[in-house]
């Protein structure tokens, strides 16, 4: 097996990880391991924007309240405070590194979104907000000889050199098939979602939980993991991608409508359209029932055409290709996996329960977003948390002698049929533990996906697409178990049969590598 020794790696290319690699440059080799090509993630598709307190109009506590009421009271309030404090500072960086936000004259223009008291989010190309921002870390990045950055290498494991220690990467060349070992002092993940696990995501092909399930297997705490988030309006249309119509098409003056074209948000919450995201996306997910139809419209018919071109042209060219015009046409929308809550437990500075392992951006769960994400939180934790775990990586104590340890690779298992079983775990995913939960399917789930992951017990995968399934497998198995030992409702979390909202404040965690490692803990 080829060997390869780095002083710090760092899985993922998305807004995460790019950011982290660039604090890292100055402190030693860096490789950035990244299955697919690079910058291929959910930061790239992110259209609604940054939420950022820079405006005159705004203030740290009114961001850090917003971010907090969206979490349902299970925020981490110190992690809020850093991301939102720090935010500003981060921003300006990107903009110093060459990053082009929408302006108003020589100021940022700000839009507002659901569930924020004030204008906060900034945008770039009016929903292009994610590409812009990746591709300022690519260029920047790339102007560091010492990142170097190893597209279609596909993580699988994490080596140890302690069962408390991470000392490196076992990874599959995602051409040659071959593995190889690379070593580092510390490894930062930022390999973001899990979203591939649903039937119905706004998220790329490459949002398969594989950082997750590697730190779960290698003994690492895990924490809120029955939380998912659903985004109310996924395009709706047979053959389709779910593709995400941002939240900004509601912010701007956008209405639900059901199938029988009557407005029905303010039913189900005094705020209607505008309610946080979780409530929007059950109250499609009941109307849908309600009326038994399979979607709900999204009609921004009544509003200024070219205003609508101008303001949504990534989305007004996406619908016209399935032969939407937005400006006319109300649009079929309904609920869809998309930002996952849970993760890696890590405190504010990024670090895991291991030594040597770090995680930010999707894949941790540092307590910023709590039982639901405020929306455009995201982007601004991949580079303010970005920022911080590579600073805590080179600042913590992990000088070590790196040495080769004794790697035993698994028997081979290849799964031929892979595209059915992915549809399979996914279809089981979306019926047992989205949008509505109860203790008779999540019972289903965890029993199928159990059995599941068995064949992979001492085993290897040789190919991506079966260490996916394998990832997507453990994930669900860590989302099903939590979401059934939460009796009760808080959240994106909802249990049909336990409908009231639970008080008490407390975490699920999983300690270990096992799912009975289970516990609750505040
Ligand atoms: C359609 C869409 C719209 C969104 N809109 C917004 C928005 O407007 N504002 C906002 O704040 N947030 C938005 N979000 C959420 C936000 O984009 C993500 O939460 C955030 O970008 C995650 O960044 P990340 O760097 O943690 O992960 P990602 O951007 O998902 O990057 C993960 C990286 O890890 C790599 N990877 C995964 N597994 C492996 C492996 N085994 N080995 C090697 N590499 C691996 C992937 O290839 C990818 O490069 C949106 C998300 C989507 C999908």
């Amino acid at each position: 097996m080829e060997t390869n020794f780095y002083d710090y790696i760092v899985l993922g290319s998305g807004v995460a990880g790019l950011r982290a690699a660039i604090e890292l440059a100055g402190h030693g080799r860096v490789a950035v391991v990244t299955k697919h090509f690079l910058g291929e993630s959910s930061s790239e598709y992110a259209q609604g924007g940054v939420a950022v307190a820079l405006s005159d109009d705004d203030d740290i506590s009114l961001h850090i309240e917003d971010t907090i009421r969206a979490g349902d009271g299970l925020c981490d309030l110190k992690a809020v405070s850093t991301l939102v404090e720090e935010g500003p500072k981060y921003i300006k960086q990107l903009i110093s590194w060459g990053a082009n936000f929408d302006m108003h004259g020589s100021l940022l223009e700000f839009t507002r979104e659901a569930a924020h008291s004030v204008k906060r989010i900034i945008n770039a190309k009016g929903d292009a907000t994610g590409h812009e921002i990746v591709r300022t870390l690519k260029e920047y990045s790339g102007t560091f000889k010492n990142i170097e950055k190893l597209e279609y290498t596909y993580a699988l494991d994490f080596i140890k050199d302690s069962p408390k220690s991470v000392a490196g990467v076992i990874a599959l060349n995602e051409k040659t098939s071959e593995i190889s070992l690379y070593y580092a002092k510390a490894v930062i993940v930022a390999t973001g979602g899990a979203g591939r696990l649903y039937t119905r995501t706004t998220n790329p092909d490459v949002v398969t939980g594989d950082g997750l399930a590697m730190a779960f297997r290698a003994d690492a705490a895990m924490r809120d993991m029955e939380f998912f988030q659903f985004h109310p309006t996924g395009l709706t249309i047979e053959g389709a991608p779910a593709f995400l119509l941002s939240e900004a098409m509601r912010g701007e003056g956008g209405v639900l409508r059901n199938i029988h074209m009557e407005r029905f948000c303010t039913k189900y919450h005094p705020d209607g359209e505008l309610a946080p995201r979780d409530v929007v996306s059950r109250s499609i997910f009941f109307e849908m029932q309600t009326t038994d139809s399979k979607h709900v419209f999204l009609d921004l018919t009544h509003l200024d055409k070219n205003f609508v071109k101008n303001r949504f042209p990534k989305i007004y060219s996406t619908c016209l290709k399935y032969g939407l015009n937005i400006c006319k046409d109300p649009i079929p929308v309904s609920p869809a996996a998309h930002y996952f809550m849970g993760g890696i437990f890590t405190d504010d500075w990024g670090r895991s329960s291991l030594k040597g392992l770090y995680a930010c951006g999707e894949a941790a769960c540092n307590g910023i977003h709590g039982a639901n994400r405020l929306a455009s939180n995201s982007l601004l934790e991949g580079v303010v948390y970005g920022g911080r775990s590579a600073i805590a990586a080179v600042n913590d104590n992990n000088e070590r002698e790196v040495r080769q340890q004794d790697i035993s690779i698994g028997e081979p298992i290849s799964i031929s049929d892979s595209q059915e079983k992915l549809e399979v775990i996914q279809k089981c995913m979306w019926l047992s533990a989205s949008v509505s939960r109860n203790e008779e399917r999540l019972d289903n789930a965890i029993e199928f996906l159990t059995q599941f992951l068995e064949q992979f017990e001492g085993k290897t995968p040789t190919d991506r697409n079966t260490a996916e399934l394998e990832n997507l497998a453990t994930v669900g198995l860590l989302i099903a178990t939590a979401a059934k030992d939460r009796k009760g409702s808080r959240g994106a979390h909802y249990r049909e049969d336990y409908p009231d909202r639970m008080k008490d404040n407390w975490h699920i965690y999983f300690e270990n590598a096992q799912f009975s490692s289970i516990k609750r803990q505040k």
